[in-house]
């Protein structure tokens, strides 16, 4: 944009960002079940908007000149602590996410090791796409461990054969994104151990329902820093802990460990600077925010939160169940419900129920993991299921009724716009997306890799 000559008044400027926000999918509702997390608590977002609107323009780059947010930050990691079994000399700190807790914990590991000149990195094919981007950009090798197409799971002896003298560092997920799916923590913190390596636990996702989850008598396996061996753990509340984005947190086993986390320069005539996390200026707004949040939820407000989303799992996946052709691709023991379709297309499905005003998370398949639909369950769901589960029904009904689908032809040789034009891109995305995503689903990844930053970079264009 250009800006405009004289400034405009306030009301008309939120109209705008109004008018802007009515294209997006709904954030609040139990509509929507990835991206967002929503405890559906009325009042929980003034609340979080006027303790951020207090620290906004508060700078975490330097706590002695602004304590407050020192004593937020560690009020949230000890909180994190509590809940994941830190015992007395655990630290950590806030990150803006979970990628960047994924990052730091590579970093850590990696320099954790400064003797080893070409690093490795040890995880399951089920962690999160951010490992791969943590070993990218900070140098690490990725050395990835099968799981067993049944359970999900890698098995400690494929993750033993796959530590090398170079192995900085074994990871794996409680519970992984795409399935939901518990990693046997314990067995692979072992190995780790025994190997002399660190092991970090990425709870990313779980870390603030699997505590609760056990209290309410479901069967969760010991996962964080109670286990011998792990050394670091992450956790995200702007998922679970249902912050406002922008809050995770990485906890480390001891203060030895984290103190290769730390970047410090000393070397310009500026400022010296020591910086725990990625950014150097951080927002307060998100910290406060997060401080308010769970100070207001409090621990019995958590458990109330996950118990409502524990009967929202079960009846969705009772719901998928009593669908013919639709298949758990695993039993829901953590928050997520997955499934896939046989005998119809899994991405029409996934249209169908946008159209019925449900929107999902197709996957693509891996292997041989089949094509899925992703559901991240939260508490906002649970008064919705009842209307979800004669939907889902019709959807799938509507799903095999059109039939297989058939790959677009569209060669994808062909300059991008060229390429979108012919795949109903307009405007917008395109009415039915399973074209899209089957011509996806069916292009190596490599080449999608490709074809997506292709695509992003084309949305990605200065409005002048
Ligand atoms: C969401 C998630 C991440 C990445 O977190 P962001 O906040 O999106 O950066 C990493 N690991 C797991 C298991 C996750 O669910």
């Amino acid at each position: 944009m250009s800006l405009p000559k004289d400034g405009l008044p306030a009301e008309q400027v939120l109209d705008e960002i109004r008018a802007l926000r009515s294209a997006d999918r709904p954030t609040h509702g139990g509509r929507l079940f990835a991206y967002v997390y929503d405890p559906g608590l009325d009042g929980l977002d003034d609340l979080a908007m006027s303790a951020y609107a207090l620290s906004a323009h508060v700078n975490g780059l330097d706590p002695t000149a602004f304590p407050s947010l020192l004593a937020m930050e560690n009020a949230l990691v000890g909180a994190a602590a509590s809940l994941l079994g830190g015992g007395p000399g655990v630290v950590g700190n806030v990150t803006s996410g979970g990628t960047e807790s994924l990052m730091l914990a590579v970093k850590a590991a990696r320099d954790g090791a400064p003797d080893v000149a070409r690093p490795r990195l040890v995880v399951p094919v089920t962690g999160h796409a951010a490992f791969a981007k943590a070993a990218d950009y900070l140098g690490v090798a990725l050395d990835l461990v099968p799981v067993s197409p049944r359970t999900l799971r890698p098995a400690a002896a494929d993750v033993a054969a796959a530590i090398g003298p170079d192995t900085v560092l074994v990871a794996c997920s409680a519970p992984s994104y795409a399935h939901g799916v518990v990693d046997p923590v314990a067995e692979i913190a072992a190995v780790a151990a025994a190997a002399g390596v660190r092991c970090h636990v990425d709870a990313c996702f779980g870390g603030w329902t699997l505590p609760y989850l056990r209290r309410l008598g479901v069967e969760v396996p010991a996962f964080d820093l109670s286990v011998p061996g792990v050394t670091s753990i992450s956790v995200d509340l702007h998922k679970y802990a249902y912050t406002p984005k922008g809050v995770s947190v990485l906890l480390h086993r001891d203060a030895d460990l984290r103190r290769p986390q730390y970047f410090a320069y000393a070397g310009w005539p500026g400022y010296s600077m020591v910086n725990p996390v990625i950014s150097s200026t951080r927002s307060g707004g998100p910290i406060a925010a997060a401080y308010a949040v769970l100070r207001h939820i409090g621990d019995n407000g958590y458990l109330a939160l996950a118990s409502r989303t524990l009967e929202a799992v079960r009846e969705l996946a009772a719901a998928v169940s009593a669908v013919d052709g639709l298949r758990l691709v695993a039993p829901p023991e953590s928050t997520v419900v997955c499934f896939t379709a046989e005998g119809f297309d899994v991405f029409t499905l996934a249209d169908e129920l946008a159209a019925r005003g449900w929107h999902t998370q197709p996957q693509f398949a891996y292997g041989e993991l089949p094509a899925s639909i992703h559901l991240s369950v939260t508490a906002s769901v649970a008064p919705r299921v009842a209307e979800f589960a004669p939907d889902l029904a019709a959807a799938a009904e509507a799903a095999r009724a059109a039939g297989p689908l058939a790959l677009p032809e569209v060669p994808l040789d062909r300059p991008l716009p060229e390429l979108l034009a012919a795949l109903g891109f307009g405007e917008g995305l395109p009415e039915r997306m399973a074209p899209v995503n089957a011509l996806l689903n069916a292009t190596p990844p490599h080449m999608r890799e490709a074809l997506l930053v292709d695509f992003l970079g084309h949305l990605q264009r200065p409005t002048l």
